[in-house]
This record gives structure tokens, sequence and C-alpha cells, in this order.
């Protein structure tokens, strides 16, 4: 497919692309989005098609589901005159001189590159999981790998919950929970945790989180509609036993979708994108910018998940996107 340069195109298609192509749309920027076909396994529109109800996205007193937000969502970028392909971008060519020589991208099922003077990424960063026995049965039926989103639901009010994870994430999701939750336990593959002191010092002080060290979860037990516990292994002693549990969360990190881009951004020692500078200057130097979703590549900005290993929320991937989608448009100018 022969291709003119795209002013901007878009590799995403999580819960804030309606903003971006909403402000795209306002500076005439015609947008393109690749929305991706079963990128990493899942389906378009992003990780919220992995939940249930969402109650924390404001507009929606009581909580929306998701394919109701999504398709809004989806309906207000065609309505601001986006155009949308159902591919996901399997390489990309980066270029540092964007206004002269444009960006390439490739998209699944073409041969010939699509041209862009500025790329917007906003690819996630998906939460590991352990694909325990039993995990496919009870995936949102007691298992979760986001307690910020999940731990208010229904099904896990008052039960014992489980954390897998040693690290913040898992610490900070054991407190979150124990707002609802009658008690929460901890399981730690070895005898310490990776977590900061202060963080493992939040856990210590919580009457109602126990740390079982050493310890792994081997298989998720249930009633074939929700999970009622857990198959547990300490790793020194050899034991095996089994615990009562009403709900599992994974923390055990995440993996940031940026194989793709083939080592031509910079990214952290995670593997998350860098925003908030850009190369500049005839020897590539990294000078600190006023760019907030710049990366290192001119022209190039990022988003959501995929450049945020703190707070990994709707709203937030929202707000980045919001600056990406002005950011490009002063970048053009
Ligand atoms: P995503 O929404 O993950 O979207 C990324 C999209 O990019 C994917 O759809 C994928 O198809 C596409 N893509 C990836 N690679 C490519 C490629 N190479 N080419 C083209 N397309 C590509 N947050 C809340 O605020 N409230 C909640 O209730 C909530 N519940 C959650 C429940 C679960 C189970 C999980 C896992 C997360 C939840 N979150 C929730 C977090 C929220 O989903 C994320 O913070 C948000 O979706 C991040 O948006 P994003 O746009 O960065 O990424
Ligand atoms: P981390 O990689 O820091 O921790 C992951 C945890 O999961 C570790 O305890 C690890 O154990 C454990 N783990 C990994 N794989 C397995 C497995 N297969 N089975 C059992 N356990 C496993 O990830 P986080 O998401 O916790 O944190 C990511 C980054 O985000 C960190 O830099 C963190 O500081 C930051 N963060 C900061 C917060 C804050 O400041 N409030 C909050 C949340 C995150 P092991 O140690 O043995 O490898």
């Amino acid at each position: 497919m022969s291709s003119s340069v795209e002013k901007v195109i878009i590799i995403w298609s999580g819960p804030a692309w309606h903003t971006a192509a909403i402000y795209a749309w306002r500076a005439m920027l015609e947008p393109l989005m690749f929305e991706g076909f079963l990128a990493w396994g899942v389906a378009a529109w992003g990780q919220l098609t992995t939940t249930t109800d969402v109650e924390n996205y404001p507009g929606f007193p009581n909580g929306i589901m998701w394919p109701e937000l999504m398709q809004g969502m989806r309906e207000q970028s065609l309505h601001s005159g986006c155009r949308i392909e159902t591919k996901t971008i399997e390489r990309v060519l980066l270029s540092q001189d964007p206004k002269n020589v444009p960006h390439k991208v490739r998209a699944q099922w073409e041969d010939e590159p699509r041209l862009a003077t500025t790329i917007i990424i906003a690819t996630w960063a998906t939460a590991k999981r352990l694909h325990l026995p039993g995990e496919d049965i009870y995936w949102q039926n007691g298992v979760s790998a986001c307690a910020v989103c999940d731990g208010a639901l229904p099904i896990f009010r008052k039960k014992h919950l489980v954390v897998i994870g040693g690290g913040d994430s898992a610490c900070e999701e054991a407190n979150y929970l124990t707002k609802y939750a009658s008690k929460v336990t901890m399981l730690v593959r070895r005898d310490a945790m990776r977590a900061s002191k202060v963080m493992q010092q939040r856990v210590f002080d919580n009457p109602k989180i126990e740390v079982l060290r050493n310890t792994q979860a081997t298989d998720i037990l249930g009633d074939g509609q929700v999970m009622t516990g857990l198959k547990i292994l300490n790793n020194t002693s050899d034991e095996v036993s089994e615990i009562e549990a009403g709900g599992l969360f994974y923390a055990i990190g995440h993996k940031p979708a940026t194989s793709f881009l083939d080592g031509q951004l910079m990214l952290d020692e995670a593997w998350y994108i860098l925003t908030g500078h850009m190369l500049t200057g005839e020897n590539n130097e990294v000078t600190w910018h006023v760019w907030n979703t710049g990366t290192s590549v001119p022209g190039v900005f990022a988003g959501g998940d995929v450049q945020d290993k703190k707070y990994r929320q709707a709203i937030t991937s929202a707000g980045t996107w919001c600056m990406a989608s002005l950011e490009a448009e002063h970048f053009l100018q």
C-alpha cells in the first residue's frame, strides 16, 4: 500500500483514545489510529476488556460496564473524524528528522510502511500472571491482577484475600485490600521482600495482613463458578497445604509492550518508555524540554501505561493522552 505522510499516527486503542482523537481533531491533525488486532493476545480496546465494571472513571455515578465505556469512546473518536484500522503495528523505523524524513510504521499484513511526522504510542504494560492451574476458570471470578481496579467489587468484600508478590505493588495492594477484606495474606516466594522498607513497614504495621515467606501458590481451587481457595507450597520445607480464600491478586510486576520498538526509543531498566525529554542537537545529546510526553526521538510521544509504572489507571492514561495530542500539535507547528 502506498502511503502519503500522515500528520499523526496513533498506535494504541486503550480507554483514553477518545481524548487523543478529540484533541487531534480539534487541531485538524486528521489522526489515523491503529487499534491493534489481538496485539499481545488481548482484544483491541485495551486492558479494560479484561475486567467487568469500572467504578472509578469520573462521570458514571453508578460505575459503568467496560463494553459500554469503550464503545462510547470509540464512537466518539469516529465522530471526531479519527480513522481507525484494526491492525497491530509490528515494526517502526524512527527518524531523527521527521519533518523532512518521516517516521515509518509497518502494520500487520502490509508490505509497505505508513509514513508519519508524529507518532503517539500507548501500547500499555500488561500485568504478569502465573497461569496457575485453575486461573483460566476463575480469572475475574476471584482472580485479578489489579487490586485498585477490582478490590472493591462485592465478591471480595469481607473475604480472606491473597496477594502474590513481595514488591511495592504487592504491599500497596495488600494494604488497599484490607479496606474490604476480612484478612489479607501475602505470599512471598523468597525469605526477603523486594519492597522498599517503608512499604514493608506499612504491611507489618497492618494487623489485617499476614506475610507467608518462602511460599508459592501451586493451584487455584474453586467450585467451578468462583474461587474458594489455594493450594500452597512452602519451598523450604516442601510442605503442601490448602488455604481458604475468596480472591487472589497477582502483584508480580508488569511487562511494558515495547519490544516492537526494537531499541529505537530510550527505555528505563524495566522497559518502560522514558518521557519528558527529547534528543536534540547535532550530537543527539539528551536535553530536558517542556514536553511532558516527548520521548528520546523527535516527533514520537508516549502516553498511558507504557510510560507509567506508578499509577496505571484509565484516568491517568487519559490525562497523558491529552498532553501527547497537544504536544504533537505543537511539534507540527
Ligand atoms: P491499554 O488500555 O492496555 O491499551 C493498549 C492497547 O494498545 C491495546 O488495546 C492493544 O490492542 C493496543 N496495542 C498494543 N500494542 C499494539 C501495537 N503494536 N499496535 C497497535 N495496537 C497495539 N483502571 C481504572 O481506572 N479503573 C478500573 O476499574 C480498572 N480496571 C482494570 C482491571 C484490570 C483487570 C486491569 C488489567 C486493568 C484495569 N485498570 C483499571 C487499568 C487500566 O485498564 C489501564 O490503566 C488503562 O487501560 C491503560 O490504558 P492504555 O491506553 O495505556 O493501555
Ligand atoms: P517488582 O518487580 O518490584 O516486584 C515484583 C515482586 O513479585 C517481587 O517480590 C518478586 O519476587 C515477585 N515475583 C516476581 N515473579 C514472581 C513469581 N513468578 N512468583 C512469585 N513471585 C514473583 O514489581 P512491582 O510491580 O512491585 O514494582 C515495579 C516498580 O514500581 C518498582 O520500581 C516499584 O518500586 C515501583 N512501585 C512503586 C510504588 C510506590 O512507590 N508507591 C508502588 C508500586 C510500584 P522476587 O523479589 O523474588 O523477584
